[in-house]
């Protein structure tokens, strides 16, 4: 199957657009007509220019409005078909397609619309083209891809076929047991899309949710699989109306695009493209101190119960662990600087565990992914990153990597202690710039075998935040991805402090959070301070003893509980941090304490406030 992307998936303008389509990989492009009716030259002008940049075009769409009419209605369509098969032979393209019609006065019936495709058929076959049938899921009478296959079928023309769009049949909640018998040759047409579950209508769904396969929550690999089976061999086409697409830079877009493209091909039974993994867990986390919070890093780290084990031989980088836990103090902050942007302590990078980096390796350089091998950045480890569109650092690691990385970079490394509080990373959070968003979902989805959670408003003093969770099988790994459009969020201001998108928060799990809340009380580390009320509902609401209550109150812990269990947290702000370390007690509950998040949102702004009054 060959990628294609339709034209209205990008922003810009119709050269804009073929040229960020083209240099994002992509031999053949569908035109969407508005982007032809709007361009300054001729029809003939874009054809010549998307030739000129290595592209097919595809089809011209879409023709509407087809099928059902009478009269005058219907003579209005048949010449407005010949009018758009000129305009077609202009532009260099054979394949009109033709969606369901939505006209009010368009009458239902199967042979009345046989009717009518076999004469659009006809006229089409004199002009030597061929004529592709949608199924709209909002059509007035056709709204299901079976009943655009009833009319093709009965119509039993050549040159009319179908296409077939995941978008629709996914939001119609179709069937796709009847697609395998569909032959391959009647079909001339296939658009993919994702979408998030919604509950909305079909119309406004499709112009504003859709986006690219791996981004959403649609079975697009069952669909890949029922069309393999078809034998179809044509354009595998994205057509995707999303409003931040629209606004985004076109050439990322179309990036993202191709390498969704490339997802579709691994799906394939003949894909030699290794299979997603799951990231069992996190390997390590890279933290990137500047000298004068070095002190003060160590300090809220030893509060923590981390240990230093160990110093890379030639470079001012340490290891401190506890429990499964590694942390890397990196107190060189040029590489942070150099690679990502950022200023200040922040998170510099995270390696994953997996059963084969190699694989992944390849996995991620066949989709298209930056891909950072170890001699392009001067490394003494072995370790190759993923580099996210938003320039974060994701090593890919498996059990001799990890082993490789302690005995060749740390080797004078002491034993991680024992019974200690901490045992794990329970999760982490990620603030994305809200363009980028859908792109970083792109890259954990499609290189990683992760679930993701429908997306969720978290409330922010200064606007809305979304939400969503990836996870693997085992819990192993979490992560929460955070995107505003509001610009004075706390996801937001910490992206600006920053200068970049990243770590947030990382979790940790202690078995015991009191005890861990008195010793980073003890030790001076700053605990996010939670406002008294909080409280005063709380204990009432969970039916919390006073005596209780009053040790959360004084140690800032925050609760929630669901039908599984219960659920502790507190957050530390790292002095000169752009990111907060929390650490919770989960005994049975399942979800991350959103419910607390507007609360820890509140906390630090008002924080933030503080701070920079004090440092006006
Ligand atoms: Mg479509
Ligand atoms: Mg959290």
């Amino acid at each position: 199957m060959i990628p294609s992307i339709a034209t209205v998936s990008i922003s810009g303008t119709l050269p804009e657009k073929l040229e960020a389509i083209a240099r994002a990989g992509y031999t053949a492009v569908e035109v969407f007509e508005n982007d032809l009716l709007s361009f300054s030259g001729t029809v003939r002008d874009a054809g010549a220019l998307a030739k000129s940049l290595g592209l097919t075009v595809v089809t011209l769409q879409p023709m509407r409005d087809v099928e059902g009419l009478d009269g005058r209605d219907r003579q209005r369509v048949m010449d407005h078909a010949e009018r758009k098969f000129d305009l077609m032979e202009e532009l260099g393209t054979s394949l009109m397609m033709v969606c369901s019609s939505v006209h009010p006065h368009s009458k239902p019936g199967l042979s009345r619309a046989v009717v009518d495709f076999s004469e659009l058929a006809e006229r089409a076959a004199r002009r030597g083209i061929r004529v592709a049938y949608e199924a709209l899921a909002w059509g007035r009478h056709v709204s299901d891809y079976r009943q655009a296959w009833e009319i093709v079928r009965t119509a039993d023309q050549p040159n009319l076929g179908l296409v077939l769009d995941t978008f629709h049949i996914f939001s119609r909640g179709s069937d796709l047991e009847v697609i395998p018998f569909i032959p391959g040759d009647r079909i001339f047409l296939v658009q993919t899309a994702d979408a998030p579950h919604l509950s909305m209508d079909h119309l406004s769904w499709s112009r504003h949710y859709r986006c690219f396969p791996g981004q959403g929550q649609m079975d697009i690999g069952r669909f890949m699989a029922a069309i393999e089976a078809t034998g179809y061999n044509g354009y595998l086409s994205h057509e995707i109306f999303n409003d931040t697409f629209r606004m985004a830079n076109p050439q990322q877009i179309a990036r993202d695009g191709y390498r969704a493209s490339q997802y579709l091909a691994s799906m394939l039974s003949t894909s030699t493209v290794p299979h997603k993994q799951a990231i069992q867990s996190i390997g390590f986390i890279e933290l990137s101190t500047p000298t004068e919070h070095y002190a003060a890093t160590s300090k809220t780290l030893v509060a923590l119960g981390f240990t230093h084990i160990g110093d890379h031989p030639h470079k001012p980088v340490e290891r401190w662990a506890q429990g499964d836990i590694n942390i890397l103090v990196n107190r060189d902050p040029s590489f942070a600087k150099q690679w990502l942007g950022h200023d200040g302590l922040s998170v510099s990078a995270l390696g994953v565990l997996l059963e084969n980096a190699a694989a992944a390796e390849a996995r991620a350089t066949a989709l298209g992914f930056q891909v950072i091998r170890p001699e392009a950045c001067d490394a003494s480890h072995q370790m190759t990153a993923i580099q996210g569109v938003d320039g974060t650092l994701t090593y890919l690691l498996d059990q001799a990597g990890i082993e490789a990385l302690w005995s060749t970079e740390f080797p004078n490394s002491q034993a991680i202690p024992e019974d200690t509080m901490l045992e794990t990373v329970d999760h982490i959070s990620v603030s994305i710039p809200y363009e980028d968003y859908l792109s970083v979902v792109l890259q954990y989805r499609t290189v990683f075998d992760l679930d993701l959670s429908p997306a969720f408003d978290i409330t922010d003093p200064r606007g809305l935040i979304q939400s969503q969770v990836l996870s693997g099988p085992t819990h192993g790994f979490r992560l929460a991805i955070n995107g505003s459009h509001s610009p004075q969020t706390t996801a937001n201001q910490l992206i600006r402090r920053r200068g970049g998108s990243g770590v947030q928060h990382i979790a940790f799990h202690s078995r015991a959070l009191k005890h861990t809340a008195e010793r980073l009380q003890a030790s001076g580390a700053e605990v996010l301070a939670i406002p008294q009320n909080y409280y005063r509902d709380m204990a009432g609401k969970f039916g919390i003893d006073p005596d209780r209550a009053a040790d959360m109150e004084r140690l800032h812990i925050l609760f929630d509980e669901d039908a599984s269990g219960e659920f502790q947290q507190l957050y530390v702000v790292p002095e000169g941090g752009h990111f907060l370390f929390e650490v919770v007690q989960r005994d049975g509950y399942l979800g991350l304490g959103a419910a607390n998040a507007y609360i820890r949102a509140s906390a630090q702004q008002s924080r933030l406030k503080t701070v920079s009054e004090q440092s006006v």
